[in-house]
């Protein structure tokens, strides 16, 4: 008996997911293992936050929510879009879900026919490809590689447009490569789209917050006013205020789309917590030290990580521009032999490697389309941090 829709059979389980628990179970067994495979802020969700929970269970809001979100959360969105991000938005066109995934999910379940096409940026987030399979759509990825920043450039985007191409899927800045676009950047690609009337744009901005050296973030739908009305606007509290186990993200888009992506919700999940969504109102309304707090300790982080491997023989870490992750080149590892006679081929046998001889946990870049690379997260404080890079500079240093 196939007891499956076949719609799953290319869909394959999150690898940082499937990373992180391997590395959990190892931990249960007694290992010393240390996860750096999973994209979770270490730090606790701010205490105002966890009030805020408090006085709406308190209060009573424990009953059926909007479909598409309290007329509070929406409002609060409403305010952080047009203060932080110079967009305007109504409350009917906002939807709150359960994470930044769900929002996700919601568009494409509203919008995709069978075979349209969706354009990834390689290395891009896993679950792109795979909310996009699942409903039918075909995945198409364009190389964006480390020569270029890991960005997609807008001679690339104009080469992979067909009559089929329904979606551009953007991360601002990325996940893993940390990736970061300058609004020259943003124009030229906005440039090549207002060609394609008929392509929707969607701007994944859940790492806005964690940028390095300075910079300054600038949503696409801002950088390109005429887009505007087919762009959706992703985003979350999940990584800006250490909020992930809340599951509350948010979209912004054209009043025709939120519909669409309500309607779906309405048949999944009639919306998303009440009390989760309380505190995310209390998150982008209240004070943002925090967020500055943690986005500086990502920043040591990223310098700390990018020192110790710029002096491992074989690996590479160009510095990442914004999110909490460093995607590693691990090219000069491909051929060597390891102290017990196998031969590294892929970026799947360095995690391997690193997992079996220094009990490091990080995800092979195959997950994200771009070998050979793997991604290690800095949601790990600095002690931890050096002891990992202690651990792969010796794995490292054993293989001939
Ligand atoms: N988008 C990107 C690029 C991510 O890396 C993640 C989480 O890892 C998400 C969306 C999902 O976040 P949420 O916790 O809001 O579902």
């Amino acid at each position: 008996m196939k007891m499956l829709s076949s719609r799953l059979d290319p869909v394959k389980p999150s690898a940082s997911a499937w990373v992180s628990q391997a590395a959990k179970d190892a931990i249960a067994r007694g290992e010393d293992v240390i996860d750096l495979g999973l994209g979770e802020p270490d730090f606790d969700t701010p205490d105002h936050i966890k009030h805020a929970a408090h006085a709406a269970a308190m209060a009573g809001k424990t009953k059926y929510p909007p479909t598409n979100g309290t007329l509070k959360m929406r409002k609060a969105v409403v305010g952080k879009l047009q203060r932080e991000n110079d967009l305007e938005y109504g409350v009917d066109e906002i939807i709150v879900s359960n994470g930044a995934k769900q929002v996700l999910f919601n568009a494409m379940m509203a919008t995709l026919e069978e075979g349209d096409e969706v354009l990834l940026c390689a290395p891009y987030f896993g679950q792109y490809k795979d909310i996009v399979l699942i409903l039918g759509g075909t995945p198409v990825t364009i190389e964006c590689p480390a020569k270029d920043g890991f960005r997609l450039l807008p001679e690339n985007l104009s080469k992979a447009i067909t009559p089929r191409t329904k979606w551009i899927m953007l991360n601002l800045p990325s996940n893993p490569a940390g990736a970061v676009y300058s609004n020259e950047d943003l124009r030229a690609l906005g440039a090549v789209l207002r060609d394609h009337p008929d392509i929707l744009i969607l701007s994944d901005e859940i790492y806005e917050h964690i940028l390095f050296d300075g910079r300054t973030f600038r949503s696409f739908a801002a950088i390109n006013p005429e887009l505007k009305d087919r762009t959706l606007t992703v985003n979350g509290v999940s990584k800006a205020y250490a909020m992930t186990g809340w599951r509350i993200g948010y979209g912004a888009g054209p009043k025709v789309l939120i519909a669409g992506m309500t309607k779906v919700q309405s048949q999944i999940c009639s919306g998303a917590c009440s009390i989760a969504q309380a505190a995310a109102a209390a998150a982008l309304n209240g004070p943002q030290d925090d967020v500055r707090r943690f986005c500086a300790a990502f920043e040591a982080r990223r310098d700390l990580v990018v020192q110790r491997i710029a002096r491992i023989e074989g690996l590479t870490l160009d510095p990442p521009g914004g999110a909490f992750y460093g995607l590693i080149d691990c090219s000069g590892l491909i051929g060597a032999k390891t102290p017990d006679g196998q031969t590294i081929e892929t970026d799947a046998d360095v995690t391997a490697y690193l997992l079996r001889t220094a009990g490091i946990a990080a995800v092979p870049g195959s997950a994200y389309d771009l070998s050979p690379f793997f991604r290690i997260s800095t949601a790990a404080s600095e002690a931890v941090l050096d002891d990992a890079m202690n651990r792969i500079a010796a794995a490292v240093s054993q293989l001939e």
